[in-house]
């Protein structure tokens, strides 16, 4: 990335940060939502969460659809035959989720068996950590994303170029099974975009933008090996897709 493009991804960064204190309804960062008690399943705040996820299901499954698509076009596989089979079937696993089930031991994460696939698990303290539509559909789209790659990462080729552009990008080491993550990550951003240009309201761009990556705020800044660290999350996320970051500095969303 040239000097100028970090400055601008440093910036939407700062809007996206600054918007998690202003915004009443941000998401909580990952880091506090770790600090918590476990929360009980029918704790008012967990099951408007879970209400919240269940309603969003099926408009996320949509919008991940549409997100893979369009990202398969964008990294030209859109007309590779293998892949375009291998696509169908994703977009069939994603087709088949039916459901978002609470679970109090899952604490602050979401996850995805795949040997239940129709079903997101969804910790409560996650559940009620993200208190916006925007940020419900971009954690429900990641995890569709896990769903639409499949036990056998069926989606590697695409997973992987987006990986190689983001470690390209950021000089970060994104391969493996973070080169998944992101990917998973951009899907969600990819359909929270979609989601605001299709439900217009008084909100700010920015702020309901903001919110598909906010959980990332974090104060303890600690990555794995599976895991980018939360604010290199942001960034890699930022610097893969242009788009975002102007209009998170615009507050005005662009044509697609
Ligand atoms: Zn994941």
């Amino acid at each position: 990335m040239s000097a100028e493009t970090k400055a601008l991804v440093e910036e939407a960064i700062g809007i996206v940060c600054t918007q998690a204190k202003l915004d009443p309804k941000s998401s909580l960062a990952i880091d506090d939502m770790q600090a918590r008690p476990s929360l009980p399943v029918h704790s008012p705040e967990a099951r408007a969460g879970a209400e919240r996820a269940q309603r969003l299901l099926p408009v996320a499954k949509e919008l991940v659809v549409t997100s893979l698509l369009q990202l398969s076009v964008e990294y030209g596989f859109q007309k590779v035959p293998r892949f375009e089979t291998r696509l169908r079937q994703a977009i069939g696993r994603v087709n088949a989720v039916k459901r978002v089930r609470p679970d109090m031991e899952s604490r602050d994460n979401a996850s995805v068996f795949l040997s239940r696939p129709h079903v997101i698990t969804f910790g409560t303290i996650f559940l009620a950590g993200l208190r916006s539509d925007e940020s419900m559909i971009s954690v429900l789209a990641h995890e569709l994303m896990h769903i639409a790659d499949g036990d056998n990462d069926s989606l590697r080729p695409l997973v992987a170029a987006v990986g190689n552009k983001a470690s390209d990008l950021t000089g970060l080491d994104i391969h493996g099974q973070r080169g998944e993550e992101i990917t998973c990550d951009l899907i969600g951003a990819m359909a929270v975009r979609s989601y605001i240009t299709g439900t217009p309201g008084y909100e700010s761009i920015a702020r309901r933008a903001a919110r598909s990556i906010q959980h990332n705020c974090v104060e303890v800044d600690e990555g794995d090996e599976d895991h980018l660290s939360p604010r290199d999350t942001i960034r890699a996320l930022l610097a893969l897709n242009p788009v975002l970051v102007r209009e998170l500095i615009n507050n005005r969303q662009e044509q697609r």
